[in-house]
Order: C-alpha cells, then sequence, then structure tokens
C-alpha cells in the first residue's frame, strides 16, 4: 500500500496538468477502427469535465435500422465509481463503450457525461477526458519509451518510469539491454499480449484521464498474467469513472454495479453477491466460468507431473 501512494499522488498531479489539450492517442485503437459517422454540431462546445459521472438513459441503437442491438439501456456510472457490462458475446457490450466515445449517436434517448448530453459537446474533447485500454494494443515501430509516452506527448522520463511502475511492466524494461530505448514493434523487439498491452495501461496511467474505458481488457491473457494486470487496471481505475466490458467474470468481482447484457437488454444488474444470490444469468456464467478455470488448473497440475 505504501508503495502504491508515490504514483497515486503522481497521477493526480497528471490529472490536473493534462486534462484539456491531449493528442487523442485513442486513434490508433481498434475501436477506431470504425467509420467515423458522426460530426460535431455546428454549435458544439467543449465538455466541462468534472469526474466524468455517465449516465445512460433509455438508450437504443441500431447499426442497421432493420436489426436493433441496444432496447432501451438504462444505468449510471457515479462519478469515480466502477460499472461492468457483461454478458453473451454479441450482446452488444462493446457497442456500449463505442456510443459513449461517440463513434456513432444513438437512435433514441441519451448519454451524458457530467450532465452534458454527447452530441452537444465536440467530439476532440469528449475523447480527451477519456481512456481507453484495448483488447489489441498497437505498437509503433519505435523505442518501448515513445510507445508509453504516446500517452503524452511532453511527459519526462521520470514520468514515464513512473507510469512503466504503475503498468508493472517497468522491471522487465530495465531487464532489456537498451531498456526504455529498445526497439519495439513489427520491426523490433516482439512483445507479449499481456506486455502489450501493460504498455497500453501506461500510456494510459500518462494520459490520466477522468474516465476509463476497459473493453475486455484482459482477455488474451492467461490467468496469472490477467491476476497481475487486473491488479495494475485496479490501480488505474481507483478514484476514475471506470466501464469495464468484461468476459472474465472473475475481474469484475469488486465493479460497484455490474450489468448482464442479454441481447442489447439488461437483463439483470446488482452487485456480484447479489447477482450470485439471484442465482440467474450471471449465477449461471460465473459457475460455468469457474468450471473452465478448474478444468484449466488440473490440466496445469497433470502437465506439470509429467
Ligand atoms: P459484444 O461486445 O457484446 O460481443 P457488440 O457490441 O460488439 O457485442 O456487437 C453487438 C451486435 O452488433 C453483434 O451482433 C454484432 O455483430 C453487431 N455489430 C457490431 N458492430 C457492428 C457494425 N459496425 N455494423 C453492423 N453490426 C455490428
Ligand atoms: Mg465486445
Amino acid at each position: 500500500l505504501l508503495q502504491l501512494s508515490v504514483p497515486l499522488n503522481f497521477i493526480g498531479m497528471l490529472y490536473r496538468e493534462i486534462r484539456q489539450g491531449l493528442t487523442d492517442i485513442e486513434q490508433m485503437f481498434d475501436l477506431l477502427a470504425v467509420e467515423p459517422e458522426v460530426r460535431d454540431a455546428a454549435d458544439a462546445v467543449p465538455l466541462t469535465i468534472d469526474k466524468g459521472a455517465i449516465v445512460f438513459d433509455n438508450v437504443h441503437f441500431a447499426y442497421d435500422p432493420a436489426r436493433p442491438i441496444l432496447k432501451g439501456v438504462s444505468f449510471t456510472v457515479p462519478a469515480g465509481k466502477t460499472v461492468a457490462v457483461v454478458g453473451p458475446s454479441g450482446a452488444g457490450k462493446s457497442t456500449i463503450s463505442r456510443l459513449l466515445y461517440r463513434f456513432y449517436d444513438v437512435q433514441s434517448g441519451s448519454i451524458s457525461v457530467d450532465g452534458q448530453d454527447v452530441r452537444a459537446i465536440t467530439q476532440t474533447s469528449l475523447r480527451s477526458a477519456i481512456g481507453m485500454v484495448p483488447q489489441d494494443t498497437v505498437l509503433f515501430n519505435d523505442t518501448i519509451a515513445y510507445n508509453i509516452r504516446y500517452g503524452r506527448p511532453d511527459a519526462t522520463q521520470e514520468q514515464i518510469e513512473a507510469a512503466a511502475d504503475i503498468a508493472q511492466i517497468s522491471r522487465s524494461i530495465k531487464d532489456l539491454p537498451q531498456g526504455y530505448d529498445t526497439m519495439v514493434g513489427e520491426r523490433g523487439l516482439k512483445l507479449s499480449g499481456g506486455e502489450k498491452q501493460r504498455v497500453a495501461i501506461a500510456r494510459t496511467v500518462l494520459k490520466a484521464p477522468p474516465i476509463l474505458i476497459l473493453d475486455e481488457a484482459t482477455s488474451a491473457l492467461d490467468t496469472t498474467t490477467e491476476q497481475e494486470i487486473q491488479a495494475a487496471l485496479d490501480v488505474v481505475s481507483q478514484n476514475r469513472t471506470t466501464l469495464v466490458i468484461a468476459h472474465r467474470l472473475s475481474t469484475v468481482i469488486g465493479a460497484d454495479e455490474i450489468i448482464v447484457l442479454k441481447a442489447g437488454e439488461i437483463a439483470e444488474r446488482g452487485t456480484h453477491a447479489q447477482l450470485l444470490e439471484q442465482n440467474g444469468l450471471y449465477a449461471s456464467m460465473w459457475n460455468r466460468q469457474r468450471e473452465a478455470i478448474q478444468a484449466e488448473e488440473q490440466l496445469r497440475l497433470v502437465r506439470e507431473s509429467d
């Protein structure tokens, strides 16, 4: 705990310094691989960001009018809290994050941040308030330092290293012959999925946005790596308004509220304990995943005893 207190102060400091005027680092992320379909309103104003409280109010959305995807979704992520969205593949979870980022506009209902409808504010100001840790992080063919600094172009080496510490990647970087100057990416050192994700987390730490979206951020990892990364993400999301979209339920146990989305509608909602108590869809998903983890564990024990 003592170790973490310094980085947290550091985040607070960075946050005050840079919440205005950031480069849009998410441009390259997969979420943004979608064609931009929305334009700023003629009278759009910059978002006045406080703590980033998010409200989805009766949101209806379809990519194709013939096929509704979200059918009246309402939820709130109170300032500084964490809400998780879980549910079967295709339920519309990632669509929620795309709408919050305003890749698309809702068909009816509204989405607001700190009381401001996202359709009334500039996209640049909205996106600079949101940090995202995507499933697949794209690295530039450049040094590790450059790849982390992308979260905040004017960051100093000390700030980069502090961010790498929080993301739990600094030790691995120091072990490299050229440390932070090591070239990575296609033409450099190939990093594992877990390492790339930690680079993305370090970037996000540097960006220090008031709002975080973690979209299945730990899905590509083995259980141990996932737990380490989860610990880093927990630190980053502390006191930040966080929307977690998760496939693995083990990552959302601590969320303030869990929303179970099924075919574009909220089927269940509550804390982990409340949802287990309800013994519905969430409870059955939980039991299924626990069995899968146990099977994985047993397989590992069998392999190790060979
Ligand atoms: P989840 O993240 O819960 O797996 P998504 O929000 O990605 O689900 O997708 C919900 C549904 O919308 C899926 O049936 C998917 O095929 C469809 N969909 C997603 N993106 C698009 C798109 N760009 N155009 C048309 N349909 C899409
Ligand atoms: Mg998804």
